[in-house]
């Protein structure tokens, strides 16, 4: 067997070992209540992940207990989500599916002694739960007997209490320092229509309660779930032993993904999208998987990143230029080379007449990419910041008297230029040497610099998009978000690009020499090139 890579494997390996399992089975638990985002997908790459190193299965979950939120709209984009990513789950299963045996588990629990019904109000209850410090007070009905529970419970069911009049309890310990065995709620009454199960119920059970019972149902045996859940451990246990669960799932915690500058809150997102902040649930700037894809980013790359963050059992918030880097990398390696000009100066090259083809290599780093002709002219495009006037000192751009190399093709030497009246450059004249073509230069000319360009007679407009990360950097540690959010987050130029853009295929990602990786669309049969990520490295940690 291959080498464990992280704790939770390392615990399957023991559990293996001692035969306490034979074949691994996970589960991806979403709750059909909004998007999937990077959180998720360091989820899917925890529970597919480790049920595909083991030859095990991992099952889609649909956790449903909560019908007042859940959507069918979600639910089709959740399954959407997890296959762009590439997983496959073995079977998918609801909460919902489950409503009967759940019920019929509460019924032993009460028969056993093991819960009762609760005429405190939800108010009352966390009044009388205590605190960290000190024990709760135990409820004035927790000696009701198993009969008459068992009568209230279905009266319950049966609809005859409003919401929030009765509810079930586990009965464990009111003077448990873990605030979750005291008494927890099991199942509360709620006249809502679920997205699956319509009217039937008027009960729904608490996800404490619920999940080790879904769990064992489907046969997991690595419960793998969120820090969070830690404290909830000895509650998953409690059920498990005391309804005789054999074997009984284990549960294991892992930390959450957090990025710098990103909301992860599916509430949070929702509000976003509900206010208009952002285009909808796919904007690019969304850190939902479904705004991932639209921004162009590869599903390879979100899976690169989650195993390069890791997994382990230590909270930390990892620096979005992080994430960054690896989608840069993993770009840079497939992503073909195109050129476009942002702000574009005009460029003549007084000495040359006509058109030829020059080869320009696809990508460097792909031995089988290739080339492919890019047609030089006379009348050419070139970056305005490429050009000045008043250079800098080591400035290897184009300056008057200057030498640069125009990438795939000639050298050039700026001669003069062209003004308008208020003194802005709008032309740049230069000379080309004919002996210094790439690939074949003879000429002996030195230039330092490489700069991109477009034929000005070929090419094409194109709205070309920025992007800022949607939330500033935290001024303060836990400032709320909705300070930290920037509405100007979404940059449009007019930039002049290759006409081989038109010909790409939708949705594919370029590097735009110099500028950054960007996808190309067309919309309303304009060319729309939208960033995926900058060139720039930001990640310095
Ligand atoms: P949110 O707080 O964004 O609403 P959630 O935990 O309520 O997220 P669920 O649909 O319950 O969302 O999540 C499904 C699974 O994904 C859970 O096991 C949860 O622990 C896990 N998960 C959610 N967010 C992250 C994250 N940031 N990193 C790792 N796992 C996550
Ligand atoms: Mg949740």
């Amino acid at each position: 067997m291959a080498e464990a890579e992280n704790f939770i494997q390392q615990i399957i390996d023991s559990d293996l070992e001692a035969g306490k399992v034979k074949a691994v089975q996970t589960r991806f638990p979403p709750e059909p209540n909004g998007y999937l985002h990077i959180g998720h997908a360091k989820s899917m790459f925890v529970n597919f992940g480790t049920a595909q190193k083991y030859g095990g299965k991992c099952n889609l979950f649909f956790d449903d207990t909560n019908p007042s939120k859940e959507k069918t709209e979600y639910v089709d984009a959740i399954r959407k989500d997890i296959e762009w990513l590439g997983y496959r789950w073995e079977r998918e299963v609801y909460a919902s599916d489950f409503f009967d045996v759940i019920y019929d588990f509460a019924e032993r629990l009460i028969e056993m002694g093991k819960a009762f019904v609760c005429d405190l109000s939800p108010d009352e209850i966390r009044e009388t739960r205590g605190t960290l410090t000190e024990p709760g007070t135990e409820s004035p009905y927790r000696n009701r007997t198993p009969e008459e529970n068992l009568a209230l419970f279905r009266a319950m069911k049966a609809g005859k209490y409003a919401d929030g009049e009765k509810c079930l309890r586990a009965k464990i310990d009111m003077a448990s320092p873990n605030v979750n065995l005291r008494d927890p709620v099991i199942y509360r009454i709620l006249h809502a229509t679920h997205h699956r199960t319509g009217d039937k119920w008027c009960i729904y059970p608490m996800y404490d309660y619920a999940h080790p019972i879904c769990d064992y149902m489907q046969g997991v045996t690595h419960s793998l779930c969120t820090l969070e859940f830690e404290d909830h451990r000895p509650l998953y246990d409690w059920v498990g032993l005391t309804l005789g669960f054999s074997p009984k799932p284990r549960q294991i915690e892992f930390a959450r993904l957090n990025l710098t500058n990103l909301v992860m809150s599916k509430r949070y997102l929702k509000k976003l999208v509900e206010e208009g902040s952002v285009h909808g649930w796919d904007d690019p700037r969304m850190p939902t998987l479904a705004g991932l894809r639209n921004r162009g980013i590869p599903a390879g790359a979100i899976l690169d990143f989650c195993a390069r963050a890791g997994v382990t059992k230590a909270n930390s918030e990892c620096e979005i230029s992080y994430f960054e880097a690896v989608v840069r990398d993993y770009l840079n390696l497939r992503a073909p080379r195109a050129m476009a000009v942002v702000d574009p100066l005009k460029l003549t090259v007084t000495n040359y007449e006509g058109e030829e083809e020059v080869p320009f290599g696809i990508n460097q780093f792909d031995e089988h990419a290739g080339e492919r002709g890019i047609a030089f002219g006379k009348t050419l495009y070139i970056e305005r910041s490429d050009f000045s006037l008043d250079p800098p000192p080591k400035y290897y751009r184009l300056k008057l008297g200057g030498y640069v190399r125009l990438k795939s093709a000639y050298i050039v030497r700026a001669d003069e230029v062209v003004t308008d009246a208020a003194g802005n450059v709008t032309e740049v004249k230069c000379t080309y040497f004919p002996e210094s073509r790439s690939g074949s230069d003879t000429s002996g000319i030195k230039a330092k610099g490489v700069i991109h360009w477009v034929n000005a007679e070929r090419a094409v407009d194109a709205e070309l998009r920025q992007y800022d990360h949607l939330l500033r950097d935290a001024e303060y540690a836990g400032q709320d978000f909705s300070e930290r959010i920037r509405l100007d987050s979404e940059h449009i130029f007019h930039a002049k690009a290759e006409p081989a853009l038109l010909a790409a295929p939708e949705g594919e990602v370029f590097q735009l020499m110099r500028t950054g990786y960007y996808k190309k669309c067309t919309e309303d049969d304009r060319l729309v090139l939208s960033e995926v990520v900058s060139l720039k490295d930001n990640f310095n940690k």
